[in-house]
């Protein structure tokens, strides 16, 4: 099965070769460990571990690396320590851990390597030391800049003109500058920063520099796969390309650059500054972290995905369904997995999630109507499409019986919770499911909440 991907530096679907198919290398900038990740930044991480567990699955599990670094240094954290108190690394350490629990619970696999930047500022210094050898950086009142204006090739991935970088995204206007395009690699720390010794004194690095000297550490100069959100293609993922290539004499540093699509609330893209976030910590409180992920991979990941609690919990009742079936299949010996051609070729299409999907839910609908002789093929069709979507590798048992953990804190959270709840009554006696609909105002009336039923909906006060 051959796989095409949407490489943003060609803007078209093209064939995917690897440089060697008994390494295939994937680089994905991960997050920046100054606070909890919201549902937006979890999107790179659950469409790159789809993607990480095809070329798995196609080239095998040892001829995969899959890198995705921690950023801990950064402006970002800096401040959060400042405005806290809390020591860095106990900031960056706990956010690192938290993030972990996150994206495990959403079902991904750690990456091969994850690189964190304090542990790689030795590769940094080296290669700022490249660029300045190589003419493509200057020094200026303790700090080291890359010249923007030293490189033909920029521009090249986000096709943009000056104009538009100038207006676009974050670039800064500062006298030692030459241009303002030219970007830090290497900035001065105050005593009270945290800082390392360099040629150039007691400072810290640019965020470029990490992804470029640690992809370089891990996956060599030139590699497959770039990955990232598409708010990374300017300035950050066209800064790296000037960074290696420049440094390297020319060489080529990414094959295949690909990004998500913005996950949006309220008709923005989700974001800390614009505080229209929901972090992945809150929603597990709410729902199965397998339901959130399933939120995300209904949409292709190129598109757009606007985020809504009702969306999860109708992933979540598209899960009971397929864990319905699998309960029901426990018994049928279990043949080995394997994901049917279909969603194999879905995947193969440029991650086409929502297509394989469609088969995967075509598939439990046979589950029902099959014939014995039929249900072992089906129970390691459903098995092998879940391995490679990261789904359905649950106990079907446990999974009927999950309900929400609220945690003790959290007023807000808490009337969320009674919300979701109301909402599946509603949607239960839609379906006529009175039982159930009276086991949730009972579960309810078990925690002091009564439900009133009246014209315009159902509301709640407490007893
Ligand atoms: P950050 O910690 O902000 O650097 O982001 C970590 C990752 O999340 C990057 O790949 C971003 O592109 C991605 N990201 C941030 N916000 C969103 C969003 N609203 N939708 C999709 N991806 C996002
Ligand atoms: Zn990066």
């Amino acid at each position: 099965m051959s796989l095409r991907l949407y490489n943003t530096l060609a803007a078209a679907k093209e064939a995917f070769v690897p440089l060697d198919p008994a390494n295939v290398r994937m680089y994905v900038c991960g997050p920046t460990v100054y606070d909890r990740a919201h549902i937006g930044n979890a999107r790179p991480a659950v469409v790159f571990d789809v993607l990480f567990r095809l070329l798995r699955q196609l080239y095998g599990e040892a001829h995969v690396s899959y890198v995705r670094n921690i950023t801990d240094v950064d402006d970002k954290i800096i401040k959060a320590h400042q405005q806290t108190g809390e020591p860095i690394t106990s900031i960056t350490e706990r956010t690192t851990r938290d993030y972990h629990h996150d994206v495990s619970v959403l079902g991904c696999l750690p990456p091969t390597t994850e690189p964190r930047a304090t542990h790689h500022i030795a590769d940094m210094i080296a290669m700022i030391g490249e660029l300045l050898a190589r003419g493509h950086a200057y020094t200026a009142e303790g700090h080291v800049l890359f010249e923007v204006a030293s490189d033909p090739g920029y521009g090249v991935l986000s096709r943009r003109n000056t104009d538009e970088m100038l207006a676009g995204a974050r670039v800064e206007v500062a006298p030692y500058k030459r241009s303002p395009f030219d970007f830090v690699l290497w900035k001065p720390s105050q005593a009270d920063e945290p800082g390392w010794d360099s040629p150039w004194g007691r400072g810290r690095p640019g965020w470029h520099i990490e992804c470029s000297a640690m992809s370089r550490r891990y996956l060599g100069q030139t590699f497959d796969i770039h990955g990232g959100g598409q708010d990374l293609i300017f300035p950050h993922h066209e800064n790296e390309i000037a960074q290696s290539t420049c440094a390297h004499g020319g060489q080529p540093f990414v094959r295949y650059w690909l990004h998500n699509g913005f996950l949006m609330a309220e008709g923005q893209k989700m974001s800390k500054s614009l505080g229209n976030f929901y972090t992945v910590h809150e929603l597990l409180a709410e729902f199965p972290g397998e339901a959130i992920r399933l939120s995300l991979l209904q949409t292709h990941y190129r598109q757009p995905l606007d985020f809504t609690r009702a969306g999860i919990q109708q992933c979540r009742q598209a899960l009971n369904r397929v864990y319905t079936a699998l309960r029901d299949l426990a018994a049928v010996p279990c043949v080995e997995p394997a994901a049917p051609p279909a969603v194999l070729g879905a995947l193969s299409d440029d991650l086409n999630t929502p297509e394989a999907l469609a088969h995967v839910f075509a598939l439990v609908g046979e589950a029902h109507k099959a014939e014995p002789s039929e249900q072992a093929a089906i129970k390691a069709q459903l098995l092998g499409a879940g391995a490679l979507l990261g789904l359905f590798g649950q106990d079907p048992v446990k999974w009927l019986r999950w309900r929400p953990q609220p945690p003790v804190d959290g007023e807000e959270l808490q009337h969320l919770i009674i919300e979701t709840m109301i909402e599946e009554r509603r949607q239960a006696r839609k379906a006529r499911d009175f039982a159930r609909a009276d086991r949730i105002r009972s579960e309810l009336a078990a925690q002091g909440i009564l439900l009133e039923d009246g014209a315009a909906g159902t509301t709640w006060r407490r007893a």
